[in-house]
């Protein structure tokens, strides 16, 4: 039996002002205590492991901010850290995906997922606990490479099963399909991964290939996950389609459209009318502002456009929108770290939302709505719900995201599964605390 009472902390996402102490037995929420001040409790929290040994034990957080574990709903593990095989000259998406597909015939399973096992526990150890994973599919390859992402994205997802939760979404490829992808197609299906991804925009005949993953998405009772619209061409609308392919299949509330970039470009009149048509099919969407800024506006001079979708209009309208980190340090996005609070910043600066209510926006950007979206409504931090959070060492939302705290702790399945301490030293005089 174990018991730890977490004592003090605060849980911005429950409410703004109250402390909460939480008692934690075997691996679930016990209970919830709130208070309005700070309780007397004997010994501080550490952000130390062997601190934690004991199988009983009381903490007093100090009124440290407390999150349900982190859902990063859009990553790419298999492409992370490959940026220095697979360069990218331009910055285009395009020469991304080119340079990316061309350097993916030389990897090897063991290259492909210690890349993808380092990116997942980074992430981990910032406090995430679901991933959703991108993976690319490209059927015009060798057997071999068809097939590495997927399978090893579905052996790295049973090995970290204990501490965290992949969703594996393999890309549909982008042109039209002969017998040979569609064969290749249905024996990936089969394969036990958790939903279909594609970006049909970029497809020779877009529409075409809304249809076909709709069509495999039914057969296999699989909810989907789009790449959608990442142009800064106004003209680029995929999800109108989508929407109506939603609607038709009866598959309001499993598609989820990421990116939509063009919805920025667009004029406002037209850009309602997809939100609307979003809202009416109950798409959920992620914006992915790190990716966008590095890969969006190539070909803009002067004032050059972000690429970043109508964040605020698509939350004032309803619309779940979720943020997450897309690539890490590969063609795509050369930098990154996994780290969701960092995105939750950035998203901050390219949306525009820094005010009070805004930055608990932010953070429900990161938790709860990205749980939503992948299927996870029981994440959050409620009694008889399996204990799954992350501590900060920030006792203010408005320090959080100042300082994006790297002193974290993540508990998950019954343990602390991540600690990460930072000891800053200054000297002026004498030794101080800031
Ligand atoms: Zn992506």
């Amino acid at each position: 039996m174990m018991m730890m009472k977490l004592m003090n902390v605060r849980i911005p996402i429950l409410h703004e002002n109250y402390y909460f102490d939480l008692v934690i037995k075997d691996g679930y929420v016990a209970e919830i205590i709130a208070h309005e001040g700070l309780r007397k409790v004997e010994r501080l929290f550490s952000f130390s492991l062997k601190d934690h040994q004991e199988s009983e034990s009381e903490w007093d957080a100090q009124g440290r901010i407390l999150l349900p574990g982190m859902v990063d709903a859009h990553m790419h593990l298999d492409k992370s850290h490959s940026l220095f095989v697979a360069p990218n000259k331009s910055g285009t998406l395009l020469e991304a995906i080119q340079s990316y597909t061309q350097a993916s015939e030389r990897f090897t399973d063991e290259n492909v997922k210690e890349r993808m096992r380092k990116t997942a526990l980074t992430a981990m150890a910032h406090g995430t606990t679901t991933i959703r994973t991108h993976i690319d599919f490209s059927t015009k390859m060798s057997e071999d490479t068809t097939f590495r992402g997927v399978r090893m994205a579905l052996e790295l997802k049973e090995e970290l099963a204990p501490y965290l939760d992949l969703q594996v979404y393999p890309m549909l490829p982008y042109y039209p399909y002969e017998d040979q992808d569609r064969k290749k197609i249905e024996r990936m299906l089969t394969m036990g991964v958790d939903g279909i991804g594609g970006a049909p925009h970029i497809s020779e005949r877009p529409l075409e290939c809304v249809d076909e993953i709709f069509a495999y998405a039914t057969k296999y009772q699989l909810p989907i996950d789009l790449h959608t619209d990442e142009s800064d061409d106004p003209t680029v609308d995929t999800v109108l389609y989508i929407a109506e392919k939603t609607m038709e299949a009866n598959y309001q509330g499993k598609v989820v459209v990421d990116h939509l970039c063009s919805l920025a470009a667009m004029d406002h009149a037209k850009a309602e009318v997809v939100i609307m048509k979003m809202k009416e099919a109950q798409l959920g969407a992620i914006t992915l502002p790190a990716a966008n800024l590095y890969l969006q506006g190539r070909e803009d001079r002067g004032v050059v456009r972000r690429g970043i979708t109508r964040v605020r209009e698509l939350h004032e309208a309803g619309v779940p929108i979720a943020t997450a980190s897309d690539n890490v340090c590969d063609p795509f996005h050369p930098f990154g770290r996994g780290d969701l609070l960092q995105i939750a910043q950035l998203t901050g600066y390219t949306a525009h939302m820094g005010g009070n209510k805004d930055l608990t926006t932010l953070l429900e950007m990161i938790t709860e709505v990205p749980a939503r979206l992948v299927g996870k409504q029981e994440k959050g931090i409620s009694v008889n719900q399996k204990a799954d959070f992350v501590l900060f060492n920030a006792t203010s939302v408005e320090t959080l995201f100042a300082e994006l705290s790297q002193a974290r702790a993540v508990f998950a399945e019954g343990r602390w599964v991540a600690m990460t301490s930072v000891d800053r030293q200054v000297v002026v005089n004498k030794p101080m605390t800031i």
